[in-house]
């Protein structure tokens, strides 16, 4: 998969890209990630990006020129391929779910913004507006690299063993379950005993039910979407009830 970024600060990238499993996956040819300075896309003499905003008013707005030309030599061609992002946090929220959807295709291309923002008139050019949390941040530079990481370890070859990503939070809709590694007791915190069993039956049941109890307990909302199986459900039922029992035994009467 490729990626294309345009931003105005393209060293940004430059560590990020050759860290650990994303800076492999680029290396082996995994991943493609080319960074592109919009400035290299201005005519004037004096390489202008941003301008004064129409209106008044504080900060400076990227133009729309620039952004347009570098987008129109990066992907002269459009088709279902490929997508063109911008990162703005007026864009639809960015989910495990987009970014299974985004692992897809074979191109994607990141806009990030700055300042202001970028002229409103940008978004005629691009597919979709995405956001990495209801936040600003200064730059669409780390939702880009959001993007990238989340997105790219999704294709193939990227993580090296296949199920870590295939059981790992919201890839079912759920929480994952606890995690534990050596040592098995740290002042006093043990692990718990069923993962030293070497059952492996009892340690999937466990960690099924961990993965349920985490999501009720942290993120309800994502029970309400998530495909449970009969058994499933019934474990929250049992989970449901515990915690209402243990709620009244502790409230005074
Ligand atoms: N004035 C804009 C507004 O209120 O919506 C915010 C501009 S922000 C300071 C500058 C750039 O950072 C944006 O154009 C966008 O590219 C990026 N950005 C900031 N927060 C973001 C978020 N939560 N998700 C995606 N991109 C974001």
């Amino acid at each position: 998969m490729r990626f294309d970024v345009l931003t105005l600060f393209p060293d940004f990238f430059t560590s990020p890209l050759k860290q650990s499993i994303l800076g492999r996956a680029i290396e082996r040819g995994f991943l493609e990630v080319r960074i592109h300075n919009i400035r290299d896309f201005t005519t004037d003499r004096h390489r202008t990006t941003d301008d004064y905003p129409y209106g008044g008013g504080p900060g400076m707005v990227m133009k729309v020129e620039p952004v347009v030309r570098a987008l129109e030599s990066i992907v002269p061609h459009r088709d279902d391929s490929t997508k063109v992002i911008l990162t703005t946090p007026q864009g639809e929220l960015f989910d495990q779910a987009k970014a299974r959807r985004l692992a897809e295709l074979e191109r994607i291309v990141i806009v990030c913004g700055r300042y202001e923002g970028i002229d409103e008139r940008v978004r005629e050019f691009v597919d979709i507006e995405v956001s990495v949390g209801d936040y600003v941040l200064t730059g669409g530079e780390i939702p880009a690299l959001v993007l990238i990481d989340a997105i790219g370890r999704l294709v193939g070859g990227v993580v090296g063993d296949v199920d870590s990503v295939k059981d790992e939070s919201f890839s079912r809709g759920l929480l994952e379950y606890p995690q534990y590694t050596r040592p098995e007791v740290f002042r006093g915190l043990r692990v718990p005993g069923v993962l030293l069993s070497g059952n492996h039956s009892e340690i999937e049941l466990w960690r099924r039910r961990e993965s349920l109890r985490r999501t009720l307990q942290r993120r309800p909302d994502l029970l309400e979407k998530a495909e449970l199986t009969e058994e499933e459900k019934r474990i929250i039922d049992t989970l449901k009830h515990h915690t209402e029992d243990r709620h009244r035994r502790d409230t005074p009467q």
